[in-house]
């Protein structure tokens, strides 16, 4: 139990030394991370501008071989997306019209387009007290057409994959991770992405390891999979003009497969201090009495995203902005609720845990060069601005 916080007396803007009034926290901060990776970053673009292999190449083979070990799965095709890694592992594993496919109701909407890509139809169910599909709700909601699920390692936390694996394989279904927001999240001691059939990441600027603009790639265990992924990103060949299916093009250049390659070497420290700060948040966030993300393994969580709960959340937000502190909402509409989703014919009020969340979560500033005195100003600010609000139960939206 997080002790309450006792005021030491009015906390007015006067008491605020001016030193830390002036401070700013963006949300994240990809500037100065560049600078402290210059050095290694412009000579591996240099090698590929001099190469003058632009597309695919042995850059992109380099790092699908490089993350596949990092991850511990055995193949590894890189893709220009993390929407399009879900919508070729989707194909890949035989997904399309007609079927079904389950999924956290709190997720980025991608997650959801990219089953609507293949034909197939999202199956939203809500989400358990950590964010993460709920495996009863994912087992209720099957029905003879469902052919899939994918789980999503929201915020940087793996989802325990041991129950959905188990509901799966009692229903015959595929398993598509959705690991877009966790670059080495852990559970059970294995990695987030090489636990399903198939896991999808994405390399997106701001994700924890991410390029100079759009990138991707699915990792697998599944050598027929991974031959089909292959021909799927390259117009459906294995030879040049010999395409043996209706293949796609989206495929990763190697400007940005060079790039994530010098960056993969900082994954797991960079990952190491986004740990560090979400504990200090924790530490601060307890003792003022808000709410603190559940975390299920200390050690296998990948802080993408560290999430509070707020009352009057849109207030506070520009509050917090209008004193120079960023933060997000991931996400402020849930699936369902989105007009594209309008077809699937879900009322509010049918995921309770989900839309009370999608009302309350504050994304606070979080990247791996954020600083401590930066963290306990973000609490500061947010204990002048904001009431705490408890995590609410399910029944007390
Ligand atoms: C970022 C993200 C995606 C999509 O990745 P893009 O590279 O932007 O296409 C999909 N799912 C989740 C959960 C994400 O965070």
């Amino acid at each position: 139990m997080p002790t309450p916080y006792t005021p030491i007396g009015p906390v007015t803007a006067e008491r605020i030394p001016a030193t830390i009034r002036r401070v700013k926290v963006p949300f994240v901060d990809l500037a100065t991370q560049y600078a402290a990776i210059r050095g290694e970053v412009l000579p591996a673009m240099e090698e590929v501008l001099e190469s003058a292999a632009f597309v695919l190449g042995p850059h992109v083979a380099a790092f699908e071989q490089h993350f596949a070990a990092y991850i511990g799965a055995r193949y590894c095709v890189g893709v220009e997306s993390g929407t399009a890694a879900l919508k070729l592992a989707l194909a890949g594993l035989g997904i399309g019209p007609g079927d079904e496919v389950v999924l956290p109701a709190n997720t980025y909407i991608a997650s959801a387009l990219a089953i609507s890509a293949v034909g197939a139809t999202p199956l939203p169910v809500d989400v358990d007290d950590a964010y993460g599909l709920d495996p009863n709700a994912f087992e209720a909601a099957i029905t003879p057409r469902t052919k899939a699920v994918m789980p999503v390692h929201l915020y940087g936390q793996a989802v325990p994959m041991r129950p959905i694996l188990d509901v799966a394989e009692r229903y015959g279904l595929r398993v598509v991770e959705d690991a877009c927001q966790a670059h080495g999240a852990k559970i059970d001691g294995r990695r987030a992405g090489a636990i399903g059939d198939a896991g999808c990441f994405s390399f997106y600027p701001g994700k924890n390891l991410g390029a100079y603009g759009d990138g991707g790639a699915i990792v697998t265990n599944d050598e027929r999979l991974y031959e089909r992924l292959l021909l799927e990103r390259d117009f459906g060949q294995k030879k040049k003009y010999e395409h043996l299916i209706k293949g796609d093009n989206c495929r990763l250049d190697a400007i940005q497969a060079a790039v994530l390659d010098v960056k993969l070497r900082y994954l797991d420290e960079w990952n190491e201090r986004r740990r560090d700060h979400a504990a200090l948040y924790d530490a601060l966030l307890a003792i003022a009495g808000f709410e603190t993300p559940k975390n299920r393994n200390a050690e296998g969580h990948v802080y993408h995203l560290y999430v509070t709960q707020v009352r009057d959340r849109d207030r506070v937000r520009d509050e917090l902005a209008s004193r120079g502190i960023a933060t997000g909402i991931h996400y402020p509409v849930p699936i369902h609720l989105q007009p594209a989703y309008a077809d699937l014919g879900i009322l509010p009020g049918r995921f309770p845990v989900t839309e009370t969340a999608a009302r309350r979560i504050l994304s606070l500033p979080m990247y791996p060069e954020l600083e401590a005195n930066q963290i306990r100003h973000v609490v500061d600010t947010l204990r002048e601005v904001a009431e705490p609000a408890l995590r609410l139960r399910a029944s007390v939206a």
